[in-house]
């Protein structure tokens, strides 16, 4: 079970006198918890999921984003060393976060051609595990001095480390599971990166590649808009599956309530001018649906 700890997080446009987005923001998401957060264009929602995953345009000002990791989150076969139980994310780059567990769909660089989306997992899925693998690497020189002081025998970890990468066969076994659970056409793996995917299709391939690399946090960005009420749906049934079966724990940032009729929060909290100004549970979504954002607006700045 992880929990990823955004508190009081303070981010800017990583220019000279960049605007300020991120005002404070407090929000706690564990592993198999299911938030939804929402908020009118421009409050600085993509801002923070891009901030939670690394990206250079922003620039951390204050706060602190913790990931903390318990023994087992990444299967039994993998140790994780008591002092390697808590990051600090800020410090990482951002295939560290996506290795530790924390996924932000990433778009296809238009350049690639060729590529089929089952080789482009399999890559993306041992680029994952490489770099984990790195991460949990023992620190040169510290490896005597860790074994006195915590019993603990290096030789295990190193078990995991020389494991390799996942072979083509043994990468098909995975994809077929996947598209099983997300009960996606399997055909769908064949078909060529950047090959006309609609935009439905795009989406549902976000959450294809979030059932391949098991994250125990995914921040999904819009991942309803455009989507007609099929795609919706499938879309939906494969959010809840990677809840239900992998105990992922999903940020889905959502301008509307309507999949959320689909996808159940368990809570639901609204941004407002880059803070998180309230929380509650899916019924606060029902309110937004009905009433807009302007009691919020009104209510916070009223009580303020
Ligand atoms: P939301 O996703 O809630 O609609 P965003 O996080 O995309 O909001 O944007 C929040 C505000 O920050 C907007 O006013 C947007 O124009 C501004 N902003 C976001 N990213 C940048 C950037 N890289 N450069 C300049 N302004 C930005
Ligand atoms: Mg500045
Ligand atoms: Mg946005």
């Amino acid at each position: 079970m992880a929990t990823l700890e955004i508190k009081n997080l303070h981010a800017e446009v990583a220019e000279e006198d960049g605007e300020q987005i991120l005002r404070g923001v407090d929000l706690t998401v564990r592993s198999g918890e299911i938030h939804a957060l929402m908020g009118p264009n421009g409050s600085g929602k993509s801002t923070m999921s891009k901030v939670i995953a690394g990206h250079p345009a922003y620039e951390v000002t204050e706060g602190e984003v913790l990931l903390q990791l318990e023994e087992g989150d990444f299967g039994d076969d993998f140790q994780i060393p008591e002092d390697k139980l808590t990051w600090n994310l800020l410090e990482l780059e951002p295939n560290e976060r996506a290795a530790l567990g924390i996924f932000l769909a990433f778009q296809y660089p238009a350049e690639i051609e060729g590529v089929t989306m089952t080789n482009f997992l399999r890559t993306a899925l041992n680029a994952k595990l490489e770099e984990r693998e790195e991460l949990f690497e023992d620190d040169e020189g510290d490896e005597a001095e860790e074994e006195e002081e915590s019993g603990y025998d290096t030789s295990p970890m190193e078990g995991n480390v020389d494991e390799g990468e996942v072979g083509v066969a043994e990468f098909q076994q995975i994809l077929k599971e996947k598209m099983e659970l997300l009960d996606m056409d399997e055909k769908f793996a064949q078909r060529y990166l950047n090959a006309g995917f609609s935009g439905g299709e795009k989406k549902q391939n976000e959450v294809l590649q979030a059932a391949i690399l098991e994250p125990s946090i995914a921040v999904l960005d819009e991942i309803d808009s455009g989507l007609d009420i099929d795609r919706l749906q499938d879309v939906s049934n494969g959010i809840n599956a990677l809840r239900d079966e992998q105990g992922t724990g999903i940020l889905q940032i959502t301008h509307y309530q309507r999949i959320l009729d689909y996808v159940e929060p368990d809570h639901v909290h609204i941004m407002l001018d880059g803070k998180v100004v309230k929380s509650g549970d899916a019924s606060l979504a029902e309110e937004l649906e009905d009433k807009g954002y302007d009691w919020v607006r009104q209510e916070v700045y009223e009580t303020a």
